[in-house]
């Protein structure tokens, strides 16, 4: 079911919003080669509780036979893992890695999500850089479709349309998402889609708009852990989210402060 939300729902949206907006300014000053993702979880989940929120996705239990609940406040991606990666002490991010984190903090009984990716320290490469680059302007060029009756295809569509004119994959069996009281809720936001298709946009939605986009071929696979999703042919990955308020107008970005 798709909620639109009201004046009241979207002010509490908001805080939870700025929270994982401004989690993200305080992670950052501690991404350095050498610290575990262990510890930026921990650092993570002391933010969030300092703030009186909680972290959304520890314990969260997808309801898939043989998934554990994901035990940690934060995923934490790095190089060739795409998304749902686990904070681990062994887990040292190194010079040059890419490390992708996606949140999403709870408070007063609602959901702010958004994802980031970083280089550690100085990049490997251009083409690494480029990665990170096309992935968040292609959230760009989704969200310009964003507005009151257009439908969620035109948004799918622009957002893989850009990446794939670019050279690089969109994953396609993971999307974005409605998100409220709920970290998931309808409609869902595929990476790609053919325009005119899909729910009608209308404001006072909130939805979560995410391009996961992979350097090689779109081909992922599910590590043992039930979590962790890595590319097929072991090129890089990159994610970019925000969680957007639609409006009578342009929509509002709730996690970028
Ligand atoms: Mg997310």
């Amino acid at each position: 079911m798709i909620t639109i939300k009201s004046k009241s729902e979207i002010e509490l949206m908001k805080e939870s919003c700025r929270l994982t907006g401004l989690l993200y300014k305080e992670l950052e000053k501690h991404i350095k080669p050498g610290i575990s993702t262990y510890e930026l979880d921990k650092i993570a989940e002391s933010f969030m509780r300092e703030h009186g929120a909680s972290p959304a996705q520890k314990g969260y239990n997808p309801g898939i036979k043989g998934v554990p609940p994901f035990p940690c406040s934060i995923c934490t991606s790095i190089n060739d893992e795409v998304i749902h990666g686990i904070p681990s002490k062994r887990a040292i991010l190194k010079e040059g890695d890419i490390l992708s984190i996606d949140t999403v903090i709870y408070k007063n009984g609602f959901n702010g999500d958004a994802a980031r990716t970083f280089i550690v320290g100085k990049a490997k490469s251009n083409e690494d850089e480029r990665l990170l680059e096309i992935t968040r302007k292609a959230f760009f060029e989704g969200i310009k479709y964003a507005v009151k009756g257009n439908r969620i295809g035109d948004i799918s569509h622009a957002i893989g349309q850009f990446v794939e004119k670019n050279g690089y994959s969109v994953v396609r069996e993971f999307q974005g998402h409605g998100i409220g009281r709920q970290m998931h809720e309808d409609p869902g936001i595929p990476n790609y889609g053919k325009p005119g298709k899909g729910p009608r946009i209308e404001p006072g939605m909130t939805l979560a708009i995410e391009p996961m986009v992979i350097m090689g071929k779109p081909n992922i696979l599910e590590l043992d852990d039930g979590w962790t999703i890595i590319t097929e042919d072991g090129t890089s990955a990159a994610h970019y989210e925000n969680t957007i308020l639609i409006t009578e107008k342009e929509p509002e970005i709730l996690t970028l402060l």
